[in-house]
This record gives C-alpha cells, sequence and structure tokens, in this order.
C-alpha cells in the first residue's frame, strides 16, 4: 500500500517535472546540455538524428558516438531518428548555402530544430535543448545563427543552449521559471576546457575528441559527392554509399570506377554491386575489386578501367596484365598496360593539392572530364 502511494507521487511528481527535448549527437557538447538540465530536475527526452553522411552511430566517422550508454547511465530517454531524404534535400539544394565544403551547417540545424519541434508537441514537452557554444563553429554557430536557424525552424524562444546561455537572450523556459538561468553557463568559441571541466564535475568521463563535423565538411569526400552529383542529379542510396569506399576515378560522363584498396574495402564493393555493374581484378596475384558504375558498354571505358584496376594490383610491374572482367552472368578476360601515374592524376576524384579554382576544365587529350578545386565560399 505504502509502495503503491509512493510511485503514484513519484509519477506525479515526474509529471509536474518541465519537460525537454534535446538534441544529442553523443559528443560532449550535447550530452554536457542534457547533463545541465538532468541537474535542474528536467525530464530529458534526447533525440539523435541519423543521415546518410555520418556524425551518427551508425559508422565511425569523427563525430559519431552511440549515444545510448549515457542515456543508461545518466537516466534519460533516447531515441533515434533517420532525417533520410529530407536532409538530402538540403545536401543538394541548400537555402543558406554550403559551408567550406558541403556542409549545410544552417539548413541541417533548422531541420533537425523542426523535426524536433514536431516530437516535442508529440509528446508535451515544454521546450528544446542544444548542445552548441556561441562561436564554436563559424557557420552554425554565431550569435546572429542562432536567432535564424530559431526563426527558420519555427522555434523561435523554445531553444535553451545551456552552455552558452548566459551570453544569450532569455528564453521561453528561463522567464517561465522551468530553468534557473543562474545555474546554466556562458561558454564561448572553440577551447573545451571549461566543458572538460563541466564534464568531470557531472562525472561525464566518456566522450569523443573534437570533430570537425559530419562526412560533408571532409574535402575528398565533398569533392566526390559534388562530383557525383554533377554527373547525376539523383543519385540513389548505394551511390552515396560507395562514396565512403576506395578509390575513385571519373572515366566518362556516365561512369565511375571505384577501386578497393584493402579486403574490407573489396568486399564492401562487392555487397554494393548492383545489376548491370562490371566488376574488375586480377586473378591469382594481390588485386583490387573495382566497380565500373554507369556507361559500361564503352570499351574504351572498360580498357581504361582494366588499367587502373591492374595498376593497383600486385601485378602492376608487368607489361600486360590479364584483368578479368565480370558482368552479372558474364565473364572476360582482357591484357592491358597497367595504367601510368599521369593516367590516375588525370581521372582521380580528389580535391588537388593547393585547391584550385572555382569550376572544372575539360581534359581535351583525354576527353574526360579534369577535377579542378573549386573555391567555395569560406563560412
Ligand atoms: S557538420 Fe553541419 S551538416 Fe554535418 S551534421 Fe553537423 S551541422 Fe549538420
Amino acid at each position: 500500500m505504502e509502495t503503491e502511494k509512493r510511485n503514484s507521487e513519484t509519477m506525479e511528481e515526474k509529471d509536474k517535472r518541465p519537460k525537454a527535448v534535446a538534441l544529442l549527437s553523443g559528443g560532449l557538447d550535447s550530452t554536457l546540455a542534457i547533463l545541465v538540465m538532468l541537474r535542474q530536475g528536467v525530464d530529458v527526452h534526447a533525440i539523435t538524428f541519423l543521415t546518410h553522411f555520418g556524425c551518427d552511430i551508425t559508422d565511425s566517422s569523427s563525430c559519431s558516438r552511440d549515444p545510448f550508454p549515457a542515456a543508461r547511465k545518466f537516466g534519460f530517454q533516447l531515441k533515434l531518428a533517420h532525417l533520410a531524404d529530407k536532409f538530402f534535400e538540403i545536401v543538394k539544394n541548400p537555402k543558406f548555402g554550403h559551408g567550406k565544403n558541403m556542409n549545410p551547417c544552417v539548413d541541417c540545424r533548422i531541420l533537425m530544430l523542426r523535426e524536433a519541434k514536431t516530437y516535442m508537441e508529440l509528446i508535451g514537452a515544454d521546450f528544446l535543448v542544444t548542445g552548441e557554444v556561441l562561436g564554436q563553429r563559424p557557420m552554425s554557430q554565431r550569435r546572429d545563427s542562432f536567432p535564424l536557424i530559431d526563426r527558420e525552424a519555427g522555434v523561435e524562444g523554445l531553444v535553451l543552449r545551456p552552455l552558452s546561455a548566459k551570453l544569450l537572450p532569455e528564453t521561453l523556459p528561463e522567464k517561465r521559471g522551468l530553468v534557473n538561468r543562474e545555474l546554466l553557463y556562458g561558454f564561448r568559441g572553440r577551447t573545451r576546457k571549461p566543458q572538460m571541466a563541466l564534464a568531470a564535475e557531472l562525472g561525464l568521463e566518456e566522450y569523443p575528441t573534437p570533430a570537425g563535423g559530419c562526412l560533408l565538411t571532409e574535402p575528398t569526400y565533398a569533392w566526390r559527392l559534388r562530383d557525383l552529383l554533377e554527373h547525376n542529379p539523383d543519385p540513389s542510396l548505394r551511390d552515396i554509399e560507395l562514396l565512403r569506399t576506395g578509390r575513385h576515378f571519373r572515366l566518362s560522363e556516365e561512369a565511375r570506377l571505384i577501386v578497393g584498396r584493402n579486403h574490407e574495402e573489396n568486399e564492401k564493393i562487392a555487397a554494393l554491386t548492383e545489376r548491370g555493374d562490371m566488376l574488375l581484378s586480377v586473378e591469382g596475384v594481390g588485386s583490387p575489386l573495382s566497380l565500373l558504375a554507369g556507361g559500361p558498354d564503352d570499351e574504351a571505358v572498360i580498357r581504361l578501367a582494366a588499367r587502373i584496376t591492374a595498376r593497383y594490383s600486385d601485378a602492376k610491374g608487368l607489361p600486360s596484365v590479364e584483368v578479368t572482367v565480370r558482368r552479372d552472368d558474364e565473364v572476360s578476360y582482357l591484357p592491358v598496360p597497367p595504367a601510368g601515374n599521369d593516367i590516375l592524376d588525370e581521372l582521380r576524384i580528389a580535391v588537388p593539392e593547393g585547391g584550385g579554382k572555382r569550376g572544372r576544365k575539360r581534359n581535351r587529350k583525354a576527353g574526360v572530364p579534369r577535377h579542378e578545386e573549386v573555391s567555395l565560399s569560406h563560412i
């Protein structure tokens, strides 16, 4: 009887607690923001967004971290939500532009806050929480970015940023007395020392090292994605997935060659192969598995793909190498000289040394597009 009474009191007490939806990447700042809220008695429901571009628990990109151990340890609710096509749309056409690479950070924050607001309304929460720190990131964490992002997301006044709250205008949860502004923080800039001290104080022992962002912030990845979108504005998820693997070469307007760099990548390439793709390898020696995607009916392109595959095999020192070419159930053998460095340099989809200029030139000699660095607007 006494226990039942205590349980129902506990439920009532819980219902009376302010409720917040927190964006959680699994990184130090977003976890700390939640812990600061928990310390104030807020009932925190965290949401971790997933995209096809890393920064989440499904891969090992720089900023990824499994957030479930922290949720279990500190006692808050957590759910995962995949942004899927909504996110890809803003990657392709961001209203507020890309950052230094292909990262649409402002649009990304807007989208996440919009989705979080929907969840907030669904569960009857009072406000939103993020781990953003003023001035930490050049694009989305500037003083003028926060109001813009909140306005665009339709969450003005609802977003509490506990780590920098003392430097920002009072939010609705502070005005309503749901949280105590005095117990919030005024962190600013890129240094992590104050956060590390707070983590120690709050018992947060494990957190990832500082990260630059999702895969879209990585120059090589961004370059590959840009190349893909230039040649195919509506790529499949498979095409996106392939961007993470191997060496990439642009052989024609339609054809891309992905060359595995090790056994693991060869296996991944094999797993991502679709009907109609061409797979190339050199049998009997250490060899990459190469996937020729798009335009595999062009003999010159197949020959080029075979030469590049031979170049990365252990038979690269031979004057002629027999390359096995498989397509669906057909197998053929193509003797070719391994490609020279000039061909590799010409066709590799990679950011050239020292940056470059906007736009791309066409290599008249080889009849293939040449990849020049694009001068992207700095953020
Ligand atoms: S780096 Fe930018 S685009 Fe990528 S997840 Fe973070 S905010 Fe979004």
